[in-house]
């Protein structure tokens, strides 16, 4: 036996390794199983390329729990290591690596952001363990089994022991603040999360199956009877999908890949694209469409970051633009820095061309679906419009792409790119200055009425819903100089598309002047700003309407923005149609209550048809009109 010291500068750097890593001490284990796997990785490969002649065997790696002994033993069957090997890789080079990282960050603010992945390596083991010890027999023939032992000062003990299998034990005696780590479920828990897909098998523990008795013994029914068997428990799938060529792959099996991933999800993907990179970056990784309509925030945040298919972590916004972060799936890149705080990584050249290739590889994904199968494009576009419209608003590479296929749906449910919408409606819908108006209704069912008053005069009507339609189409104007767009109900349609010809009016100056008073009586006048206006006469005889204007301001007041307007006024036109026959029997009327219980009726029926009369109002109205019946 020998005692040394590792070689390190700083006195002792366990407790700061434990203030440091504190909020993610789980990763130990991700550490040393990814350790395991490596070396049974390499021997896999000196194997094949010839420089070791002995028997392979079974490459696996246990995860052994002792709850008695307070042990966690990590064991392998790889490379294993000798004495030099020991000195070498443990007692220098390893902690040269986790002390350079802490002596940059000690004492930094926001340390604890710092990625998930530290390169601590072999030492996160001490966050958790009071005593260390490494069992190793190399795997040169002849080799002397030998263990380390260290209690986390920077002392170590080599000892030669007895040991037949090759590889390597890494046996953790859990600390007493650590003893979370001796539950069977938390174990499972972090192996489930960041082992699940390591390309060798890892078994942690056994589970249940049910077979068929190997006895042949029947039941009552005359069925073989089934027993429970204690089968080991493999934790992994070694060859996850993204890590296989697209050409071996069936959409069934990207599905199954997909509830792989996200076993309590209930929904399917839209469609998926797989990413193969190997110049001037490596990364591979499937992303994955969801169905999006108003659950924006449901959706996000799901791609999981793996590094040689150990997983990260599954909050990738530093590394793909924000509108990426709706997708699912897997991206996997070793060269992502990961020892780097998060502010540094969105700076990093590596990173920005990956975040730039993913954006290109969507964008040219979808613009080769519509050209391939436009119909199959269509009919997924209800799911994909908030995707689109959301990336298109936040990375103009992507809208640069994204005009091609951008969709529009119309009232009669067919689609139209933004060029084609254009030469479709641009003889009627025109305006006096140019601009052709594109009528959009972002609810159907309330706004009925005006959808059809629209349809019937021969506009065309776009289905604009979903969650960003205002942004998008503040930014479809901004794109597109010769498009505007009016929500149907934000005026009447005359004023929507105005054309040179004005309607006659019927009614003076004076009578106006007469009604408008009487009007302002039965409505609230803050709330309803009455005006008059020369509409046909078989339009309705008084539209309530919010301007354009006013509903993009209070949009974005509840979007949290616009704060220097202060507190923004909720109100609406009352447009009154002063060539409604209805109007001149107003006017005719001898009675003053005549005139006003006409009035109420009419801005009753005008404010039920825009679902604005409730409460009081509407039982006064029903009382109303049964007395009429
Ligand atoms: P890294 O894995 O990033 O190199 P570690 O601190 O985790 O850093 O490990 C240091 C070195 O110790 C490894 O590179 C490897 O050579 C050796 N090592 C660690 N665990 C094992 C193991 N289970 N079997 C063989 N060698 C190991």
């Amino acid at each position: 036996m020998r005692t040394g010291q590792i070689n390190v500068q700083t006195e002792n750097i366990f407790p700061i390794i434990k203030k440091f890593l504190y909020s993610d001490h789980e990763i130990f284990l991700r550490e040393l199983v990814s350790n395991a796997v490596d070396a049974s990785q390499k021997l896999r490969f000196l194997s094949s390329n010839g420089e070791f002649k002995g028997e392979l065997g079974e490459l696996r790696v246990d995860v052994i729990l002792d709850k008695e002994a307070k042990t966690l033993t990590i064991r392998d069957r790889g490379i294993g290591m000798t004495e030099e090997e020991i000195d070498k890789y443990i007692n220098q080079i390893a902690f040269s690596g986790a002390e350079e990282f802490l002596q940059k960050y000690k004492g930094q603010e926001g340390a604890e952001q710092i990625i998930g992945h530290f390169g601590l390596g072999f030492y996160s083991a001490f966050m958790v363990s009071e005593k260390v010890q490494i069992r190793t027999l190399s795997r040169h023939e002849g080799a002397k089994a030998v263990q380390w032992e260290s209690n986390g000062s920077p002392e170590f003990t080599i000892t030669e022991i007895e040991k037949e299998d090759r590889g390597t034990d890494i046996v953790l005696f859990i600390a007493e603040d650590s003893i979370e780590f001796l539950e069977k479920t938390r174990i499972s828990e972090i192996l489930n999360k960041y082992c699940k897909f390591l390309p060798s098998p890892v078994f942690f523990g056994n589970k249940t199956e049910y077979i068929d008795d190997p006895s042949g013994e029947k039941d009552e029914k005359g069925n073989v009877k089934r027993i429970s068997v204690d089968v080991p428990n493999q934790i992994n799938n070694p060859e996850p999908a993204w890590t296989k060529a697209p050409v071996d792959l069936s959409v069934d099996d990207y599905d199954k890949f997909y509830r792989e991933l996200y076993p309590t999800s209930f929904d399917s993907p839209l469609f998926h694209i797989h990413l193969n990179v190997d110049y001037p970056f490596n990364l591979t990784g499937i992303l994955y469409f969801p169905k999006i309509k108003e659950n924006v925030e449901v959706q996000r945040n799901k791609i999981n970051l793996y590094s040689n298919q150990v997983f990260i972590t599954d909050s990738v916004a530093e590394i793909v633009p924000e509108f990426l972060t709706l997708l699912h799936g897997v991206i996997d890149s070793p060269d992502i820095p990961l020892n780097v705080s998060r502010s540094y990584l969105q700076s990093d050249g590596n990173v920005k061309k990956i975040s730039a290739h993913i954006t290109k590889k969507v964008a040219d994904k979808l613009a080769e679906m519509f050209k391939k199968d436009r119909a199959d494009f269509e009919s997924k576009w209800d799911d994909l419009q908030v995707f689109v419209q959301y990336g298109s608003l936040s990375d103009d590479k992507f809208a640069e792409k994204a005009k091609g296929f951008t969709l529009l749906k119309n009232d009669e449910g067919k689609y139209f790119t933004i060029e084609e919408y254009q030469e479709k409606i641009k003889a009627l819908q025109t305006n006096k200055d140019g601009k052709i108006v594109f009528l959009y209704t972002n609810s159907p069912e309330e706004q009925f009425s005006f959808v059809k008053k629209a349809k019937d005069r021969g506009y065309d009507v776009l289905h604009l819903e979903g969650p960003l339609t205002p942004h998008f189409v503040s930014k479809m104007e901004q794109t597109f100089e010769n498009i505007t767009f009016a929500r149907v109900d934000a005026d009447t349609l005359d004023k929507l598309i105005q054309k040179d010809e004005e309607i006659p009016s019927k009614l003076s100056k004076e009578d106006e002047e007469k009604l408008k008073p009487l009007f302002e009586q039965v409505v609230n006048k803050e709330k309803f700003i009455v005006q008059f206006e020369s509409m046909s006469s078989d339009d309705a005889p008084i539209v309530i309407t919010q301007p354009e204007f006013i509903r993009r301001m209070m949009e974005q007041q509840k979007l949290g923005g616009a704060g220097f307007f202060g507190a923004f006024p909720e109100t609406y036109n009352m447009v009154v149609n002063g060539n409604h026959a209805k109007i001149s029997e107003v006017l005719a009327a001898e009675k003053e209550e005549d005139k006003t219980s006409k009035i109420k009726q009419l801005t009753d029926l005008a404010l039920l048809s825009q679902g604005m009369l409730k409460g009081e109002a509407l039982s006064h109205f029903i009382d109303r009109s049964i007395e009429l019946v």
